[in-house]
């Protein structure tokens, strides 16, 4: 489908409330519109907000009704209705505004220089590198950032410790309430705050930081750097440790990770060996409301870091990040992190960027047939490989 047809899908999909019809709501509505629609990302946007909402293992659940007509649980649910383009122009320069991948300053392939980051990490070690370096530099005096919890459920914790944030490295593939523990933090007394976020948890981010009910609260100005993660989907617990434990012991998971598509495998990494699980009994773990998500490369970050993709192949391409720069805050960073050599960096190879487009493009176009909940395959959002 061409570029024209996806984006006016998507524009339609997500246009403005008051376009739509839609008033704005309270509690009630996201109970209605994204819990019982199965929409819920498990961001935990709406919850440290009130008494009400609260995180349980990888859901939101409501703990006791309210019946206040608009609330700021549903004002910062990346689920709820919202003209993303508005929100697009009001945080970013128009003119860095690309149609696929969001705003975009730069393009670069890097990863940590560290070697002891590189090995706690996902891949090149980028973000562990970035929020080392922003926590050192004095740019942020805490991270909140998806820790190791138990038995395959992220903990969501805030540090302040560059050591201790080189320690958080590599992907939980199970939600982490994050924002949840954002909105923690903000009544803390840190004063600049950094985030690394999965894309929806980087849209409630962005909705908080530009909704007017936010002013009157205050705290949303402690958010100074947002670091997104691409992410083609996540994964319910539930439905994962069913899947896992038949043919491991949990306790034995030291990682995961899922190589390009043409691999088709997750690979989870036990102490002693890797095991490789075909996607098609993954994507059936695959979260609901991943498959009504369109944006794979959390286009609401000052930058986001995705696995790379260079022609010597997957084993070498794995310790690599791509990295979209967003803003000026992101670029001053990455530049920074090249100035201190944090960071080393590899030319990018042609063609990567326009294949990262076309996946992006991917996910949008199979999001906007879903408004609400879908079920189909997750691999078809991934990068092609
Ligand atoms: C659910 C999920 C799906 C992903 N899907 C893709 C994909 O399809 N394609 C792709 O290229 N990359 C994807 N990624 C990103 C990829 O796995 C790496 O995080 C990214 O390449 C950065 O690598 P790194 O070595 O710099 O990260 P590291 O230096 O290891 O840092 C990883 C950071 O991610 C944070 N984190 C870990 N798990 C979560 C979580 N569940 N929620 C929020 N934050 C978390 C940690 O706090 C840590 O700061 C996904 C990540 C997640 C969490």
């Amino acid at each position: 489908m061409e570029l024209g047809k996806v984006m006016q899908q998507v524009k339609e999909r997500d246009a403005a409330p008051a376009e739509k019809g839609e008033g704005l709501g309270g509690q009630k509505e996201l109970e209605e519109m994204v819990l019982k629609a199965g929409l819920c990302t498990g961001c935990g946007a709406c919850v440290n907000i009130c008494p009400y909402q609260a995180s349980y293992r990888d859901k939101t659940v409501t703990l006791h009704s309210c019946d206040l007509t608009r609330g700021r649980c549903y004002d910062f649910c990346p689920r709820t209705p919202a003209d993303l383009g508005a929100l697009q122009r009001k945080l970013y320069d128009e003119s860095d505004i690309t149609p696929e991948l969001g705003a975009m300053r730069g393009f670069f392939i890097t990863r940590a220089t560290d070697t002891a980051i590189r090995r706690q990490s996902q891949h090149g070690g980028t973000v562990t590198a970035l929020i080392t370096l922003a926590l050192r530099e004095g740019l942020i005096d805490a991270a909140v950032l998806a820790g190791e919890g138990e038995g395959l459920l992220p903990q969501a914790v805030t540090v302040s410790d560059p050591e201790t944030a080189g320690r958080l490295g590599k992907s939980r593939f199970v939600v982490s309430p994050t924002v949840a523990e954002f909105n923690r933090a903000i009544r803390t007394e840190c004063r600049q705050i950094g985030v690394v976020a999965t894309p929806c948890q980087a849209l409630a981010l962005a909705k908080m930081r530009t909704q007017s009910v936010t002013a009157t609260e205050g705290g949303i100005e402690k958010l100074q750097l947002v670091i997104g993660l691409f992410c083609g989907w996540a994964l319910s617990w539930r439905d994962l440790s069913t899947v896992l434990k038949e043919k491991m012991d949990l306790a034995s998971i030291t990682g995961m990770d899922i190589p390009p598509s043409r691999y088709h495998t997750l690979e989870v990494y036990t102490r002693g060996e890797t095991i490789r699980i075909s996607l098609d009994e993954i994507n059936l773990c695959v979260r609901e409301s991943c498959h009504s998500c369109g944006d794979m490369t959390a286009e609401f970050s000052d930058l986001s870091v995705g696995s790379a993709r260079l022609p010597e192949g997957w084993e070498t391409a794995r310790q690599w990040n791509q990295v979209i720069v967003r803003t000026e805050r992101g670029l001053d960073l990455l530049e920074l992190a090249r100035r201190r050599g944090i960071l080393e960096f590899k030319e990018v190879p042609g063609g990567n960027l326009e294949k990262l487009k076309a996946a992006s493009l991917n996910k949008k176009r199979v999001a906007a047939t879903r408004p609400s909940v879908g079920n189909g395959s997750g691999d078809s959002y991934r990068q092609a490989g």
